[in-house]
């Protein structure tokens, strides 16, 4: 069993940075819960150590002794950042970082910018610093800064749950890529579409043919047969028909109008 220490930056009375009515220790604390919940439930073989999975405050000594004498195989600390002009996301490794520390930032680093790219999220690229949760750890040791709070286009795109949940799988898939972690088979099928959920793309169309009568608005995502598109086609030609019929001929001189332009195609 591959055991992670995960660390949300500080807690308690001490809130971290603070901005546009965002808190580091509550985003941070969020982002962390959620990435052990995901690590454990969709892959094998891995269990998550928090240093604090509630509010409360702890020294920085304290999280590291905690994760010492735990003897997890990797550490992440999770913070967010402030003052710093554009904003954008980095990663920290020790000054003397080991080699597995350096794997493990590249690691995180790839697969997180690789999810906050999208979102327009500016990469300040792997740094390297003699911080006391990366020195003080005698496992692989990476922090993260996920975007400035005090730049309001990231305190933006903190309040975005989309940006928060792509903050989380970047932590999740590189660490998971870190470590080689195989995905259960369960969390494969839950990835699976669920065929009763209609797609937004089509939801506008779907409630139209739906309240029309064309089809009987179960399964939207299931595949169709031919003789099940036979049935709407049939019922789309009849309503045609009868719409003609009302402003021209009767229908049956219609149908057979109709049959002679098809049978001519
Ligand atoms: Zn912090």
């Amino acid at each position: 069993m591959i055991k992670l220490g995960l660390d949300p930056g500080h807690g308690g009375k001490d809130g971290g940075a603070g901005h546009y009515s965002l808190l580091e220790k509550i985003i941070v604390l969020n982002i962390c819960l959620e990435i052990k919940t995901q690590l454990e439930r969709d892959y094998e073989g891995i269990q998550v150590y928090l240093t604090r999975s509630t509010d409360v405050a702890l020294e920085l000594d304290e999280r590291t002794d905690m994760m010492n004498k735990l003897n997890v195989d990797a550490l992440v600390s999770v913070h967010c950042n402030a003052a710093g002009g554009d904003g954008g996301f980095e990663t920290y490794r020790y000054t003397k970082a080991s080699q597995n520390s350096i794997k493990l930032q590249a690691a995180l680093h790839t697969a997180i910018m690789t999810e906050l790219r999208p979102f327009g999220v500016i990469d300040r690229k792997q740094k390297v610093k003699n911080l006391h949760m990366v020195r003080e750890s005698k496992m692989p040791a990476v922090l993260t800064e996920n975007l400035f709070l005090d730049v309001k286009a990231d305190a933006d795109r903190l309040k975005r749950p989309e940006v928060i949940q792509a903050i989380i799988d970047g932590h999740v898939k590189g660490i998971a890529s870190y470590f080689g972690l195989k995905r259960k088979e369960t969390a494969k099928v839950a990835t699976e579409r669920d065929i009763h959920q209609v797609s937004g793309w089509a939801e506008t169309a779907w409630a139209e043919m739906t309240k029309n009568g064309y089809y009987d608005g179960s399964r939207p995502g299931a595949t169709q047969t031919r003789e099940e598109a036979a049935v709407v086609m049939y019922r789309l030609r009849k309503n045609f028909l009868k719409l003609i019929a009302n402003n021209a001929e009767d229908i049956a001189d219609l149908d057979k109008k109709l049959a002679k332009i098809e049978a001519a195609e």
